[in-house]
């Protein structure tokens, strides 16, 4: 729960901001709207006020006293117009002096030379401006045309980040999350009920604290997830041994491999060119090889290897088979759960994992939590592990 001081300008921030501020409240962020003249042209002070929860301020009246009691200030949207008048101004100094975060997003023209203007922005912004600028993200206004303008949730994440302690700082982060699909033919395939949620949480958690992420993830139709350049990557791939590939090919890289993704253990031996046509009487034999064990081959990487997080879905026996998996893995950190319980598993949007260590400690059992808070959890217990630099 934090405050957040919101600078909102032209006439598209009430359809950006509306959606926004319901996430920001849900998080039970305190906002305090500061909207231009122009920003009021759709939506009166009152309506901010009614958007945003809390008393709303018209950006002619913003006074001294406003810039101390905020813990992340936000400029969203920001035209060029706005920016450039804010840098002129007697506000300057007070953003230049803010030892809080202070998030830009400007809005462009969607037309318009992205990379000249947000050039052009940056260079009149304070050095201690994050800019959040957008990657396909537009915001289509009607007859107000179409800007360019970094997307709620990229917004949203990048607050969230702004907010948390960076204890993963200048760690590189290796994730697997998702299914595999191994194919049988162009039409069919063997593969599991993934869906990447307890991933892309880890994904999610280790990059607001700092961490450089690669996500090297699985097919996930409803995959509704920002990447940042240069500190969230997202790699997609289809089957184990692409995904393997793409692990391999990253590892150097890495000081932290979280394997999360369910892959397939076995895919058939070959892929027919055509549709498998199916005969009267006759039952259909395919052959199942093994897939490569990524997880195992990470373990066995000679030292010094990156910190090695597995997971263990089991449905029996999870202490054995936890305690089996961290010895013949090699890994540092198991987190098991069992399938079988409620709220547990694929498709739910909670989990109960119990932590092993390689180190000696006594297993760690989380309660029943939701994926993101047992992220948080888990990433708790390997910064505690991580070797001091
Ligand atoms: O042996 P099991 O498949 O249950 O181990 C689960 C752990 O191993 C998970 O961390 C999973 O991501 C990883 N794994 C892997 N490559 C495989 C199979 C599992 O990385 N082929």
């Amino acid at each position: 729960m934090s405050r957040i001081l919101y600078l909102t300008d032209g006439p598209a921030a009430p359809a950006f901001s509306f959606p926004l501020f319901t996430e920001l409240r849900k998080a039970k962020h305190i906002i305090r709207a500061v909207p231009t003249d122009s920003a009021c042209l759709l939506l009166n002070i009152f309506g901010w006020a009614a958007i945003a929860g809390s008393p709303a301020k018209p950006f002619a009246q913003l006074a001294d006293e406003d810039w101390d009691w905020p813990e992340l200030i936000l400029l969203a949207p920001a035209s060029a117009n706005f920016l450039g008048s804010l840098a002129a101004s007697p506000w300057r100094e007070r953003l230049e002096q803010a030892k809080l975060p202070v998030l830009v997003l400007p809005a462009l023209l969607a037309n318009d030379d992205q990379q000249a203007a947000a050039a052009q922005i940056r260079a009149n912004l304070p050095a201690n401006c994050q800019l959040l600028l957008p990657q396909k993200d537009t915001l289509g206004l009607g007859a107000l045309g179409t800007v360019a303008l970094a997307s709620t949730r990229r917004c949203l994440l990048a607050c969230r980040r702004a907010l948390t302690k960076q204890d993963l700082n200048g760690q590189r982060l290796l994730l697997t999350a998702g299914p595999t699909i191994e194919d049988i033919d162009p039409v069919r395939f063997v593969s599991n009920r993934s869906t990447g949620r307890m991933g892309l949480a880890l994904a999610e958690a280790a990059f607001c604290r700092g961490a450089k992420v690669t996500v090297v993830h699985g097919p996930l139709p409803a995959l509704d997830f920002p990447a940042f350049p240069d500190r969230l990557r997202l790699v997609p791939v289809r089957s184990a041994k692409e995904m393997y590939e793409a692990v391999i090919a990253a590892i150097p890289q890495c000081d932290i491999a979280v394997l999360c993704a369910a892959v397939a253990d076995y895919a058939p031996s070959s892929c027919a060119a055509q549709k498998i046509k199916k005969q009267p009487d006759e039952a259909l034999h395919l052959c199942l090889e093994r897939t490569p064990d990524i997880l195992a081959a990470l373990g066995n990487l000679p030292e010094p290897r990156p910190f090695l997080v597995g997971f263990a879905a089991e449905s029996n026996d999870l202490e054995e088979n936890a305690a089996l998996k961290l010895k013949t893995k090699h890994c540092d950190l198991i987190c098991a759960n069992n399938i079988s319980e409620p709220g547990c598993g694929f498709a739910v949007s909670t989990n109960r994992v119990t932590m092993f260590f390689q180190d000696g400690t006594p297993a760690l059992e989380l309660p029943l939590l939701s994926k993101d808070e047992t992220a948080s959890r888990i990433l708790d217990q390997v910064v505690k592990r991580l070797p001091t630099r």
